[in-house]
């Protein structure tokens, strides 16, 4: 196990579990509330694999083959925890238009920020340049410990508090938070249940650079076999996420680079040109699913290890930043008015408000991958008048738009455009 300070404590306020985006999002959050409530809590993040060694990409290193569409209510976030700055100077790209079309229909449904009267309307951002600015923030507090190289090998309750094994150390902590992935170790050591399903879809990912300008758009082809989306990079590329059948993507991964560019042009009706270049490769099983309980004793979960969703609305790690900025405000709030931070009613309230938030995306997005995945000729009917019909009206158009970047609903502190959090006014909201 290594941690860069070597004075690894032994006792912590707060343990996460994962220290993927949503774990170190939720560690920089958690810092700030426990100075803002005057307190020095003791953080500890735990993951098997050394993500403080993701070094910050220079604009001479190949793209990430991961990257994330991040909403506007993410960037705050982001903002407010101070990395948003070093995420910047590495690369960001903004999306100021998207385009939606299917293979099936005639109709066509554009966004446009001008139209909205907004500068943009989210960026695409590699996941390296993510997790190596919030680890850049995280070596620099000292009350925030990173223990990673080994997994949790054993979590058990005593007197309150988790006494948790990791390598060969004995650690206890007063709250432990599940940030662990869709495969949640923490959720299944504690028998929590979920319900969903395989979509039967896998996303191939890769990079590639066209002939034609991307023009700062997400372009997304709905095909009968599964939505195939081009997202804006720097320097002309665009980041692939093309979502299929098994065995399709598989025969995709594994096609010589010609043959893959051939597929990838007809694919999306050549709409950006030829395909100059091809990254590599990557593809990732995608499957639905909502956890019954987000929280148990002294324990509350978060991001993919509470639910995960088809990629189709780049929704996924956008609502996993939001649990992380509403947990770290709630616990705010019990560490100012004295409540126990790993207090049933506290971490109740932190369910209560994303189970609900989340549920409502996780549905909508849901329901989108049903629409546009069947072949059925009435519905698809259907589908291309509602999407003709659709981009006639400006009113509804305005509301998607403001569920897409995130906007929308009731949202943690940190997660409000700066004109929100000061016309409410609110320090801490009482929930
Ligand atoms: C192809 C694809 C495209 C996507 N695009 C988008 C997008 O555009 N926008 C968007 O919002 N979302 C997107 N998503 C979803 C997004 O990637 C996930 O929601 C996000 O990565 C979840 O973050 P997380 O930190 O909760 O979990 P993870 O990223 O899975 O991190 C979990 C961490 O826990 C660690 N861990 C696992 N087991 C243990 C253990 N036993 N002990 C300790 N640590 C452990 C892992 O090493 C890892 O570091 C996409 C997903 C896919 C598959």
């Amino acid at each position: 196990m290594s941690d860069p300070t070597n004075t690894v404590p032994t006792e912590f306020d707060i343990t996460i579990i994962g220290g993927g985006l949503v774990g170190a999002t939720l560690a920089c959050a958690l810092a700030d509330a426990s100075s803002k409530a005057n307190q020095d809590l003791n953080i500890a993040i735990i993951d098997p694999h050394d993500l403080s060694g993701i070094k910050p990409l220079t604009a001479a290193d190949d793209f990430d083959v991961r990257v994330s569409a991040i909403t506007r209510a993410s960037q705050h976030i982001f903002e407010a925890i101070g990395v948003w700055p070093s995420m910047v100077k590495q690369r960001v790209s903004p999306f100021r238009q998207m385009h939606v079309w299917e293979e099936a229909g005639n109709s066509e449904i554009h966004f446009d920020s001008a139209v909205l009267s907004e500068s943009q309307l989210g960026h695409i951002i590699e996941n390296s340049v993510m997790l190596s600015s919030l680890y850049d923030k995280l070596r620099q507090l000292s009350n925030v410990h990173l223990l990673f190289g080994e997994p949790c090998k054993s979590m058990q309750l005593d007197n309150d508090q988790w006494q948790l094994v990791v390598a060969d150390k004995k650690l206890s902590t007063k709250l432990l938070v599940g940030a662990d992935g869709s495969q949640s170790w923490v959720r299944r050591q504690l028998g929590i249940t979920t319900r969903g399903w395989d979509y039967n879809h896998t996303a191939l990912v890769t990079t590639v650079k066209t002939e034609a300008s991307h023009q700062e758009t997400a372009w997304q082809r709905f095909l009968a076999t599964g939505p195939l989306a081009f997202l804006p990079l720097t320097k002309g590329y665009s980041s692939i996420v093309w979502s299929t059948q098994p065995e399709l993507a598989a025969a995709l991964q594994a096609m010589p680079e010609e043959a893959f560019k051939a597929e990838l042009e007809q694919a999306f009706e050549s709409r950006l040109g030829s395909i100059l270049e091809v990254g590599k490769r990557a593809c990732f099983p995608l499957r639905f699913f909502m956890a019954d309980s987000y929280i148990g004793d002294s324990v509350a979960l978060v991001g993919d290890a509470a639910h995960t969703m088809h990629p189709l609305a780049g929704q996924g790690v956008n609502l996993g930043l939001l649990d992380a900025a509403s947990l770290a405000q709630v616990i705010e709030q019990a560490l100012v008015s004295g409540q126990r931070l790993n207090s049933h009613k506290v971490l109740r309230q932190y369910e209560r408000w994303r189970k609900a938030e989340n549920a409502s995306m996780l549905v909508m997005v849901d329901q989108i991958q049903r629409l546009f995945g069947t072949g059925h000729t009435g519905l698809r009917w259907l589908r291309n008048t509602g999407m003709r019909w659709f981009e006639q009206m400006s009113p509804l158009k305005h509301q998607i738009i403001d569920y897409a970047m995130g906007l929308h609903g009731d949202l943690p502190r940190i997660a409000k455009p700066d004109e929100m959090q000061a016309s409410t006014g609110e320090a801490v909201i009482e929930r």
